[in-house]
């Protein structure tokens, strides 16, 4: 366990001292007009206890982790007292659920506590996320249960040390409080770091009334938080428009290169930012199967391993016709708009895949360009489908084959035909030697693409039923140990590389909502 972790329990926090906790909170969204959002502070919980503070970010963010960890910093994590600044409130957003149109989803369960400047400059949304019921609520309870919110803790942190956008977990506690699900589960919160909560069912929102003065309100605060590099742009929308598509091409290619699977790709869960926003039944694939899908929610496989380009392009098309008022202004007529909201969305299929050919590229050693290098890749990904071999291992030992002619053994073994690879290696060798790079550097290089470590999926299973059922904390704090640092190679943590067998194998994941 890293030392710099604080993982304080119920009687630790006990001794703590009754400091200010200071977030320097500054409230953009909160200056928007009343009709964005509910204001609101979070619900009280009976006995809030603190499960992890995240010190480096809470650090990255100027706040004092042990600020966080006191009495006072949990009592806030928890929502049973309002931090000095912050002004909570729970937005307003529409959303496609599962190609369904819902006009009124909003924040149910989450209060934006406020904004605060980190050490990059960047501004910040806190958000608790389980803090109680909102206007938003509909027939939930506001509430979210600890396996859920450790899921998120874990794999937000792993795709942000994996260098994916993301949003990030500052802190989770546990309310003292159950929520009823199928079964009584303890409570808890988790503390959200976002670029922003603003996502395509923002704009939906306000497009859906009718209210063109408040998506373009919407437009310009996306533009001047996200996008500031536009803001002079004669086309503005249209340019904002390519930009958030530019963003999802790079981020749904990232997820594909690394075996993730988003599960829940509603047009609410698709944030303007271009970060990976809300982690439900979200998994990374073992053996690599392209068709593969683990929500339990997602029985047409809508939101299958493949189809995240295909369903990241249809929701940018829901934002694009949100933004067609906005983009008729700047065209001057409706023809004019729907073409210029085509030709954006036509962007992003090229976008995306010159995006994955050049992960695909890295990921293989090749850091030339050359005409063959797409099939290459994917014939070694359909072997691997044909294989069952496990994506995430496959990737990590090519880097070691590639150092030379040796090390094919403990490719083949990956392969339930291992000649399926020997074929392939031949033709990846051949290219290899047109490479300029010397082998050892191009495999230090790969290594830093191909992760030793994910979040495997019956991994944070047996983490989140250690905390749930024994409130034993060790397995999260280990598994969040291991992927937050999942490009090193650490032969102490061996077992973290290995797949699940096939008793332990994880085939369905549940929002638990
Ligand atoms: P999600 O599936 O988490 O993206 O949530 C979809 C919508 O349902 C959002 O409007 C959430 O705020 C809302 N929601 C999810 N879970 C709950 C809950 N337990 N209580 C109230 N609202 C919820
Ligand atoms: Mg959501």
């Amino acid at each position: 366990m890293s030392t710099s972790d604080v993982s304080v329990m119920a009687s630790a926090i006990a001794a703590s001292d009754d400091r200010s906790v200071r977030f320097h909170f500054e409230n953009t969204y909160a200056r928007l007009p009343e009709r964005f959002y509910a204001r609101l502070n979070p619900r009280q919980v009976t006995a809030p206890r603190l499960v992890k503070v995240n010190v480096e970010l809470a650090q990255s963010l100027g706040l004092a982790p042990d600020e966080l960890a006191s009495t006072r910093g949990v009592e806030i994590l928890a929502g049973n007292r309002v931090a000095e600044g912050a002004e909570p409130l729970a937005i307003a957003y529409a959303g496609h659920q599962f190609g369904h149109f819902v006009p009124q989803l909003g924040d149910g369960r989450a209060n934006l506590l406020g904004e605060v400047v980190g050490r990059d400059g960047v501004r910040y949304d806190i958000q608790l996320k389980g803090s109680g019921p909102t206007p938003f609520s509909r027939r939930g309870d506001g509430r979210a249960a600890l396996g859920p919110v450790l899921r998120e803790y874990i794999v937000s942190e792993a795709m942000g040390a994996l260098g994916v956008p993301t949003t990030r977990a500052l802190a989770a506690v546990t309310t003292g409080e159950l929520v009823f699900r199928e079964t009584a589960l303890p409570g808890a919160i988790l503390t959200r770091v976002a670029a922003s909560h603003l996502r395509v069912g923002t704009f939906q929102y306000f497009a859906a009334k009718g209210d063109t003065e408040g998506t373009r309100m919407l437009a310009d605060y996306a533009i001047a938080r996200h996008y500031p590099a536009v803001a002079h742009e004669k086309r503005l929308y249209r340019v904002f428009l390519d930009n958030v598509i530019a963003r999802h091409a790079h981020l749904v290619a990232q997820w594909m290169l690394l075996g993730f699977i988003h599960g829940v790709m509603n047009t609410d869960n698709t944030s303007i930012s271009g970060e990976t926003l809300d982690y439900g039944p979200c998994a990374f694939m073992e053996a690599y199967d392209p068709a593969k899908v683990f929500s339990s929610i997602d029985s047409q496989g809508r939101y299958a391993y493949s189809n995240q380009p295909h369903a990241a392009r249809w929701n940018l098309m829901r934002l694009a016709e949100a933004l067609l008022p906005l983009l008729l202004q700047e065209e001057g007529s409706e023809e004019a708009a729907l073409a210029s909201a085509n030709e954006a969305i036509a962007a992003f299929e090229p976008q995306f895949e010159a995006a994955r050919l050049v992960g695909l590229r890295r990921k293989l050693g090749l850091f030339t360009d050359q005409e063959g290098d797409a099939t290459l890749a994917q014939d070694l990904l359909d072997r691997m489908a044909a294989n069952q071999a496990d994506f995430t291992l496959t990737f990590r030992r090519l880097c070691t084959a590639a150092t030379g002619r040796e090390g094919g053994a403990e490719m083949r073994t990956l392969f339930a035909e291992p000649g399926a690879y020997d074929t392939w290696a031949v033709a990846w060798r051949r290219r290899l030697e047109q490479e300029p790079v010397p082998a050892q550097d191009r495999a230090a290089a790969m290594r830093l693409v191909n992760p030793a470590f994910i979040p495997r999926n019956h991994m944070v299973e047996a983490a989140l039923e250690a905390a749930v059922e024994q409130e034993d904390f060790q397995p999260f704090e280990e598994l969040l140990e291991v992927v937050s640092r999942p490009y090193e190679d650490r032969p102490d943590m061996e077992r973290y590389t290995v797949p699940a067998r096939p008793e332990e194998c994880v085939s369905q994941t549940f929002c638990g909502t």
